[in-house]
């Protein structure tokens, strides 16, 4: 007889409750960041409310298959609510002991705002009965009840804002009913609407979900958890987190996971309240309790910043039990997650449950000190420290201060909660179209709001900083603002917005939208007016040294985690520099060379443009040589400055490479300028220009075809560089020229400028009476120099990846002109991200590798960077460090990302070996 086989059903539902839970804090992609901590916690005993998850799976599932579920599903999610009701001695839907449950998103990586939740579920005409009657408080109850169909109503009815409408369509109602039961009262707390005014409300909220939808609003429990379930998994695909998912890089197959749980209550008096708090401050990085409450509240009224909470150290003077208990949860949280957490809080008739922790998300600035002050508690070890801080974060701990004589001449005319450091400036724009509108035509812009909601991304991407009359450091406004490094100052309470007018009016001036304002997110402070903004501390100490390092907690901590960054990594990083001071600013912070020296760009100052222009513009070689030997003392000048600032360190430095279109004076003024300038007529250079013109300038006469074609040009720059590094040789200083040829894909070509360069080389070192040791080598920029990167290797000693190119020949998209169809790519997924800004691995890279394999053939020491925009993104160094790359060149400003990100690269890969 065959043996039977049991096929056992997929497990879509994951439970926990009462100190067991079926997953762990490590099952982050199936359960979400939330189910898994959910889990975690409920194991290590905290108070965690009953509940189960739906995993990532099924929302997989659910896109896959038309927006229906796998048939297993509702059978588990029944046995799961059997358990909850099990656990609690409750039932679902029962009149008299019922159950009711919190419907909650939780994607893998937490995406503050931008999915739904729903509360309260479970409450029909007859449970909320029996809800009055256990609780003993029908005003809870009736409140419970309001906010569920509010935000039922809202997130899974759709009854929401329309276009032009300012305010919630559920607040216009709460707004009319206080105006008729307060007539006169400004400033009505929802806590003062008494049991019968709920009542009202209930209904009115009724009337308005059937006005707006034309349906009933539904009765029946298990039909509510439907509709909430699907609610919040057709939530992963809405616009706002659609938008959030491109910025942050969050791949839409990863899904969301649904969190269904007991509702803990904490609005049922004056012994209950909800907060939410962090072990650690995240805007400053300080080790403070840092969060807010509100008593006989829910969980929401904390985030939605409608009602302005209290700092949680205050917490001890109204429910000084709890508060230990909170205090004694902070410190278990972080010796257990090793890391700063932030969670959300209830406390219902002052007992303390916890519905949520994750690692806190932080400002650049904290998540320095977090990481260097946690090793220095030996709560995590060096290493951790350097894998802790997000390398792109690192940007804004070098963002702007305001300029200390220009703040100490403003005029502070209100005070609001420090949410995201730095100084911002800009004009006021009241709604997010408008700001984002405004800030594409080129102005920089300041988003003002009441407060701010997640629709309002889009504004607050485009916006330099963000300001609101209402909310805390918590609220949505502040969350998103600290995450993207935007300034911001909310809660500001003496602002009064119109809407309608577009105008702000505080301290008796009144503002108009289009007018400047500037705000300190660091201090919680507004300014009226445009105040000048000056560098971070790092800047001051590193690059203006204007502050002694001993004044700068903030750059101590930075250079800590440099040096280990140091001591970690195997890449070097060099800079992109075309001038000696940008080259010494990137060495102040840490490059160790010039990876890529555009001479090029050494014209765009001043006059020598005319000199460059006269250059492209000659139409015989006697014509060319004159302009030329003008361009030659700029240029020794600039590499001799150069080789002063690097004292010994390599610079790499490129012939010539203008793509003509950016260098010809198209515009006529221009053209009569210059011709006036080389005392010719204006019809010639006309002529000239119409001669030059090119279809496609980025694949024309440009690179070494030009010092092919003119090869006088690439004599100019190499005399000029021998005699620099001559110059600056005999004054004692070490140099190590590195000459680079540009957009090579045939051996001759190089072999061609090769010559050029030595002969030029030698004749100048025989002139000079001295030895110069350099080096000669290519980009390595279109696609034929990848594949033949064996034969080029014979005659170049080193490759540099100009990636730039390489992307833009490789992927066939001018790097110019793809702004006009990347976003809709990106929209799209067709690309997941720019591969401009960061490497295409799967195309360009696999060039790359295939010129690092075949380079090395031929030359197993030649020595392999990177120098286009790439060498500066994190995720595409450490893809430069896994192909084995010897440096990344990026800007001045980016060599402190690249240097963590180059280093979290070497600990990977060390992770990785130690686990083989
Ligand atoms: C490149 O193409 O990647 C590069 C560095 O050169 P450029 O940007 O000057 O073309
Ligand atoms: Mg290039």
């Amino acid at each position: 007889m065959p043996k039977k086989i049991t096929v056992k059903s997929k497990k879509y539902v994951y439970l926990f409750g009462n100190k067991k839970a079926d997953g762990d804090g490590s099952m982050k992609p199936l359960l979400g960041g939330k189910g898994a901590n959910l889990a975690e916690m409920t194991r290590i005993g905290l108070p965690v409310p009953p509940g189960f998850t739906l995993t990532t799976e099924v929302c997989t599932y659910y896109y896959g298959h038309k927006r229906t579920y796998p048939k297993e599903l509702w059978g588990q999610v029944k046995a799961a609510i059997a358990n909850t009701e099990t656990i609690l001695g409750k039932r679902f839907g029962d009149t008299e002991k019922p159950l009711l449950v919190a419907v909650r998103s939780g994607a893998r990586d937490s995406m503050p705002g931008m999915m739904d939740t729903i509360l309260n579920l479970g409450l029909n005409d007859q449970t909320v009965l029996a809800l009055e009657k256990v609780s003993n408080n029908p005003r809870f109850a009736w409140d419970c009840y309001r906010r569920f169909i509010q935000m039922y109503g809202d997130v899974v009815m759709g009854v929401q804002k329309r276009p032009g409408e300012d305010h919630e369509p559920f607040e216009t109602v709460i707004e009319a009913l206080k105006a008729e039961l307060f007539p006169g009262r400004q400033h009505v707390e929802d806590t003062q609407i008494d049991h019968k005014g709920l009542v009202t409300l209930v209904r009115r909220f009724k009337d308005l979900v059937k006005e707006r939808t034309g349906q009933e609003f539904p009765t029946d429990p298990w039909k509510q958890l439907e509709g909430a379930v699907g609610a919040v998994f057709g939530s992963w695909m809405n616009d706002r987190a659609v938008v959030y998912r491109a910025k942050y890089n969050i791949p839409s197959e990863w899904g969301t996971a649904v969190n269904v749980q007991s509702m803990v209550f904490g609005n049922t008096g004056e012994r209950s309240g909800s907060g939410v708090a962090f072990t650690r401050d995240p805007a400053s990085g300080e080790k403070v309790f840092y969060g807010e409450f509100l008593m006989n509240a829910q969980g929401e009224d904390v985030v939605a910043g409608v009602r302005t909470p209290k700092p949680v150290a205050e917490l001890n003077q109204v429910l000084p039990a709890a508060a230990a208990e909170l205090e004694q949860v902070r410190k278990t949280l972080e010796s257990h997650f090793r890391d700063v957490q932030d969670f959300e809080f209830t406390i219902e008739d002052g007992k303390l449950f916890m519905l949520q922790t994750r690692n806190g998300k932080r400002t650049g600035l904290a998540a320095v000190r977090f990481a260097v002050e946690m090793q220095r508690e030996k709560l995590i070890t060096w290493e951790e420290a350097v894998q802790r801080v997000p390398a792109e974060q690192l940007d804004q701990v070098l963002a702007p201060v305001f300029d200390r004589a220009a703040i100490k001449a403003a005029k502070v005319i209100a005070r609001g909660l420090p949410a995201g450091p730095g100084a911002a400036s800009g004009r006021i724009y009241f709604n997010a179209e408008r700001a984002v509108e405004a800030a594409h035509a080129g102005q920089k812009v300041l988003l003002v709001r009441v407060e701010t909601s997640p629709e309002d991304l889009r504004g607050m991407i485009a916006a330099e900083g963000i300001l609101t009359a209402r909310g805390g450091v918590s609220s949505h406004a502040a969350l998103v603002a600290r995450q993207m490094g935007k300034v911001c100052v909310c809660g500001a309470s003496a602002l009064q917005v119109d809407y309608q007018k577009k105008t702000l009016t505080v301290s008796g001036q009144t503002f108009n939208e289009g007018d400047f304002l500037s705000i300190d997110g660091t201090a919680g402070e507004v300014y009226a007016g445009a105040v000048k903004t000056a560098a971070s501390e790092i800047i001051q100490v590193l690059i203006e040294k204007s502050l002694d390092v001993k004044e700068s907690r903030t750059c101590q901590n930075f250079l800590q985690l440099m040096k280990w960054c140091d001591k970690a990594t195997r890449m070097h990083v060099r800079t992109n520099a075309d001038s000696p001071e940008q080259a010494a600013n990137a060495v102040a912070f840490g490059a160790v060379g010039i990876g890529l020296c555009r001479t090029e760009h050494m014209f765009f100052e001043g006059n020598r443009i005319d000199s460059m222009r006269e250059m492209i513009l000659a139409g015989n070689t006697e014509d060319r040589k004159k302009a030329l030997a003008k361009l030659l003392p700029y240029q020794r000048n600039d590499f001799a400055g150069i080789f002063r600032e690097l004292k010994g360190l390599p610079a790499t430095i490129r012939t010539l490479d203008p793509p003509l279109h950016e260098f010809l004076p198209n515009q006529e003024e221009a053209q009569k300028d210059l011709a006036a300038k080389m005392g010719v007529p204006v019809e010639k250079i006309q002529r000239r220009v119409i001669e030059l013109h090119e279809f496609n300038p980025m694949l024309g006469l440009r690179g070494c075809r030009l010092g092919i074609v003119y090869p006088e040009i690439t004599e100019m720059q190499t005399r000029a560089i021998i005699e620099a590094a001559a110059l600056v040789q005999k004054e004692g200083i070490p140099v190590k020229p590195e000459i680079m040829i540009v957009l090579v894909g045939f051996p001759k070509e190089l072999q061609n400028q090769l010559a050029v360069v030595n002969r030029v080389a030698q004749q100048v070192q025989e002139e000079q009476n001295t030895k110069i040791k350099y080096l000669v080598g290519t980009m390595i920029e279109i696609p034929r120099g990848a594949l033949v990167a064996d034969e080029i290797a014979k005659d170049a000693q080193f490759f540099s990846f100009g990636t730039n190119d390489l992307t833009q020949t490789c992927l066939g998209m001018s790097r110019d002109d793809s702004g006009a169809f990347l976003q809709k790519y990106q929209e799209l997924e067709i690309m997941k991200q720019n591969p401009f800004a960061t490497i295409d691995q799967t195309g360009v890279g696999e060039l790359m590798k295939i010129a690092v394999e075949r380079g090395r053939k031929t030359r197993p020491d030649i020595k392999l960077g990177i120098c286009g925009e790439h060498g500066g993104e994190p995720s595409s160094v450490k893809f430069c460090h896994r192909i084995g790359l010897a440096y990344v060149s990026c800007s001045p400003f980016r060599v402190p990302i690249a240097r963590l990100a180059a280093a979290q690269a070497a600990l990977e890969e060390k992770k990785a070996k130690a686990k083989k």
